[in-house]
């Protein structure tokens, strides 16, 4: 069986789910198949979240998905909410557009934005379809893209997008086979977690965001006992407050280039600030719009420094925690129940019925050990080298010469227009790119706003290249 579109959009989460809805809004009548595993389009991993406590991580007035309108999420929550949804939010006393939504509900926001923008693309007779599948190869002739499905399908069409987000992180310095995610409970699933002894120790390699999305979990699931977190460098994530604006220094000064240049500035303006008594989260804000700008323009071995560096620290300074969990992590520390020790995880020992064993190297100490808890939560992020995403796309792709890594091994190579370059560093007619797997090009490419933007560029390119 064979279905033809004009755009075929690979991954229907955020990325993919805002790309539709971007091409649904633009004049001309085009047919769009979303290709998604998932039941429901626009959750992808991040908005499938089923639990209150799992929040976004920055306010109401910083998530919208419109560019053209930074109060929409806001609006639509006011509305929201005053027709009886979320009524949790009363709890805090704080205006809709300082609250920090539920993954879930957000979700729910951008399926509407979806239904929204279904009616008008239908007034121009465009549609969208929700194909419920895998890809797992795609092939590129001269005037189209063919993709086969997991049910054996296949799809043609004009263009199409790798929407694909991102794929969890298996590695470890064993093979990724060494059963770790087997091993590990789910960061997000409570239910599981409510299996546990609840007096019991859990052990969690990573201590970033989905660490303390997994701590939210624990405690909502009645857990009590120690939780003992390894991270390399053992930095917690800091919380997310609302700094006022700050002049925007990297915007009147191009001439910083270098990762140390751009520190030391950093640095002297957040110690600027904080002689002010001004957040120094302010002066780290005003650094975001500027870092695709930077990274592309960064040789590979200043990216390599930042990576080396740099990325830790700004990991747990620039991706910030809600408030909320952060409260939470804050106390269950000072209860002296959670421990963060920075140490490196060298493998799984084994895994048997009462519990895991993990084998770590502290940091400083020349021997490995190992420690044992009741269960084990991976919150070590994400696979970002295509090249050990042991999923059938991925590989397809690579194998065949249609993408080749990004700067870094990275996602995959794309130009500045989101079409992906070809083994031998052409840039493709009818394959693009967004989100996640553009995380060498622009470094930042996975948050609500990247994509947002991303979203509506790329609706527009294609709107133009497409002859219908
Ligand atoms: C747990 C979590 C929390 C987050 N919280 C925040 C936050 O608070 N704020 C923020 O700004 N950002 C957050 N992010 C970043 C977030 O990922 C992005 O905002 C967004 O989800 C990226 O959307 P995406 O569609 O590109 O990727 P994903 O959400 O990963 O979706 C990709 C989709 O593609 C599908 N797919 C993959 N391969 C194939 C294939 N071969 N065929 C068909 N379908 C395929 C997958 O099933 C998946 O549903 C969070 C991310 C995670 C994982």
């Amino acid at each position: 069986m064979s279905q033809s579109a004009d755009i075929l959009i690979i991954g229907g989460g955020l990325s993919g789910t805002m790309l539709a809805v971007q091409l649904l809004r633009l004049p001309g009548r085009r047919k769009i198949l979303v290709i998604e595993p998932r039941a429901e389009l626009g959750r992808g991993e991040a908005y499938s979240a089923v639990e209150l406590g799992h929040t976004l991580n920055g306010n109401a007035a910083r998530m919208s998905v419109d560019p053209d309108n930074p109060d929409e999420l806001t609006q639509w929550l006011t509305e929201h909410i005053a027709g009886g949804g979320w009524p949790e939010s009363a709890e805090q006393d704080v205006p809709v557009s300082e609250l920090f939504p539920p993954r879930g509900l957000f979700g729910v926001y951008v399926q509407q934005r979806l239904a929204e923008a279904r009616r008008v693309g239908a007034q121009n007779g465009s549609s969208v379809e929700h194909i419920r599948a895998e890809v797992v190869d795609l092939q590129v002739d001269a005037g189209s893209v063919q993709l086969t499905l997991s049910d054996g399908q296949s799809l043609r069409g004009g263009y199409a997008v790798l929407a694909t987000g991102m794929f969890p992180a298996a590695r470890t310095p064993q093979k990724a086979s060494s059963g770790l995610n087997a091993a590990a409970l789910d960061p997000w699933n409570v239910t599981s977690m409510r299996q546990l002894d609840p007096q019991s120790t859990v052990l969690i390699i990573g201590s970033g965001l989905t660490m303390v999305d997994a701590v939210v979990s624990l405690e909502q699931a009645g857990h009590r006992g120690p939780i003992e977190v390894f991270s390399r460098h053992g930095l917690l994530p800091h919380v997310r407050r609302q700094p006022p604006a700050w002049v925007d220094f990297l915007g009147d000064d191009h001439s910083l280039r270098t990762p140390r240049q751009l520190l030391g500035e950093l640095r002297r303006q957040c110690l600027a600030a904080i002689a002010q008594g001004i957040d120094w989260q302010a002066p780290l804000d005003t650094v975001r719009v500027h870092i695709a700008r930077l990274w592309s323009q960064a040789t590979d071995l200043q990216r390599r420094q930042f990576v080396r560096h740099v990325r830790p620290w700004w990991e747990s300074h620039h991706h910030r925690s809600p408030p909320l969990s952060a409260q939470l992590v804050e106390r269950l520390h000072n209860e002296g129940r959670l421990r963060i020790q920075a140490a490196s995880f060298k493998g799984l020992e084994s895994s048997p019925e009462d519990g895991v064993r993990i084998r770590i190297r502290r940091r400083g100490e020349s021997e490995s050990c190992v420690v044992q808890g009741a269960a084990l939560i991976n919150s070590s992020g994400i696979e970002y080298d295509w090249r050990r995403v042991a999923r059938p796309l991925p590989q397809q792709v690579l194998a065949r010469g249609l993408v080749q890594p990004g700067p870094l091994a990275l996602g995959i190579a794309a130009a500045g227009d989101g079409a992906v370059l070809d083994a031998e560093g052409r840039a493709a007619g009818r394959l693009f790119a967004m989100g996640p797997p553009l995380r060498g090009m622009w470094w930042e490419s996975t948050a609500v706003t990247d994509v947002a933007l991303q979203a509506k560029a790329l609706a527009a390119r294609l709107a133009d290249r497409s002859e219908i």
